[in-house]
């Protein structure tokens, strides 16, 4: 979408899959797709096995777009997986769009994938050098060449020796004919839950969409454990000792849906905790607090509960911008935000706006919206973000900008806050962040912030487009 309509983070991925006997598991999955659609809206796919075959269906666009009861009725089976993409390693293009599904040695296997390899270009180069060949630019594919690799083990195993090449973060579902696999790093970056519905299983990337198809929550699958669901029913493979954590702490400030449960951590909840903290930081002298719908909202109420002062909505929202609509001009470009975000006059009109919004990426958006308001009426307008200035880079999963589109790696808070036209610009501090949540601090990424990338980041590393360039 374009950059001044959307100026955020963007999500990697979701996955759902399910082992169900006796259920519709293409429908099912479907609608488990259906609620991580804010995970990535390029493209969408489902395989489902019958015991013999996998059968797959993807294509670009949003799940409703890609399926229907035709091509979903064609998808016969007991297990399923699902992938809602939006890219970080690899072009939004056909090709790309998962399940991937392919025979290796052993039978047939498709496999969904959450997240990044860091170190997928140095392992795509190595697998090329001995004959491996490449379909897709997606790292997704590097993984589906190691286990193909490892072929003479079976699958179980084929994973836990993957899970010693592979860097990176990543949630993962694999599915042979007859199993349903689940996997998340060591490092436990990217969430993934285990449900149960009936006497069948499910496996997603937040418990959101568990609670959709009606299954009940188990637990988080652990970082580095290998779940695997078949006839005998469900076993664990725990791969580390003791291992790390460290949870995208993106996920409860923006990413995540509202309604999930992460790791223990409720995301409304933390959401919430984040904007009382920012008014224990940061308490001004204004009149009404609001929000940049929607995902600055659970924070913009916490700031209202904590500092006393109303909460009101200032600001319409148009929930029905898809990816297709005629992009402005660039004479038009005004219109983009406009269509988009509406700010009502009457609420707004001689008030001092405490405006919160959940991250600050290039600006560009915010800027528009200030300007709006101040034209509506707003007589003051003071922007808080509910977490700290993005700096660095993300390399596990999260579409970032270049560091020289990170608006805070080029300039000072002061230079920011004229840029944007704001009256006051606070960031949440990275410790006031972290104390909104219920885990200790060391369990979560915070790479973005301070540039302490705990999983190692390969020099080969070069940006979401980097295996298009063939190299490695
Ligand atoms: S670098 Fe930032 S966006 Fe990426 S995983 Fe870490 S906290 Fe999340």
């Amino acid at each position: 979408m374009n950059q001044f309509l959307d100026d955020k983070l963007h999500e990697e991925c979701g996955v759902f899959g399910i082992y169900g006997p006796k259920l519709d598991v293409a429908t099912l999955t479907y609608y488990g797709l259906y609620a991580l659609q804010h995970r990535g809206q390029e493209s969408a796919g489902i395989a489902v096995s019958d015991g013999k075959l996998i059968n797959l269906h993807k294509n670009m666009g949003l799940v409703a777009e890609v399926f229907n009861e035709d091509n979903l009725n064609k998808l016969k089976g007991y297990i399923a997986i699902g992938h809602v993409r939006y890219s970080t390693t690899g072009a939004p293009s056909l090709v790309n769009a998962q399940p991937l599904s392919f025979r290796y040695l052993r039978g047939m296997v498709a496999l969904a994938h959450n997240g990044n390899l860091t170190n997928a270009n140095d392992l795509r180069y190595s697998l090329g050098t001995t004959g491996s060949v490449f379909q897709s630019t997606s790292d997704t594919e590097v993984m589906i060449n190691l286990i193909a690799r490892y072929g003479q083990n079976p699958i179980e195993e084929a994973l836990m020796k993957c899970m010693i090449d592979i860097k990176g973060a990543y949630s993962m579902l694999v599915m042979t004919e007859d199993k349903l696999i689940g996997v998340r790093d060591s490092y436990g970056v990217r969430p993934l839950c285990l449900g149960k519905l009936g006497d069948s299983y499910c496996l997603a990337s937040e418990s959101c969409a568990l609670d959709t198809v009606g299954a009940t929550f188990m637990r988080d699958v652990e970082p580095g454990e290998i779940i695997v669901i078949d006839a005998n029913g469900l076993k664990s493979i725990k791969t580390m000792a003791a291992p790390h954590r460290n949870l995208c702490v993106f996920e409860l400030v923006y990413l995540a849906r509202p309604d999930s449960v992460i790791d223990g951590e409720a995301v409304n909840i933390a959401r919430r905790e984040m904007g009382k903290q920012l008014a224990r930081e940061k308490l001004l002298d204004a009149d009404i607090v609001m929000s940049v719908p929607d995902s600055g909202t659970a924070a913009a109420v916490g700031y209202a509960e904590e500092s006393g002062l109303p909460y009101k909505e200032g600001l319409m929202k148009n929930r029905y911008i898809g990816r297709t609509f005629i992009q402005p001009s660039q004479k038009m470009r005004d219109i983009g935000v406009r269509l988009k975000l509406n700010p009502i006059g009457h609420v707004l009109k001689d008030q001092r706006v405490v405006l919160v919004d959940d991250s600050l990426v290039r600006g560009t958006t915010s800027k528009k919206i200030i300007q709006m308001m101040r034209n509506a009426g707003a007589k003051e307008v003071h922007l808080l973000i509910s977490s700290p200035p993005i700096i660095y880079p993300c390399y596990y999963g999260i579409d970032t900008s270049a560091r020289a589109e990170l608006i805070a790696a080029q300039k000072e808070l002061e230079e920011i806050k004229k840029y944007i036209g704001a009256d006051t610009l606070h960031y949440l501090s990275l410790d006031g962040m972290l104390s909104a949540t219920k885990s200790a601090r060391e369990n979560f990424c915070v790479a973005c912030f301070n540039g302490d990338y705990k999983i190692e980041i390969s020099k080969n590393i070069e940006g979401k487009y980097a295996l298009e360039r063939g190299m490695a």
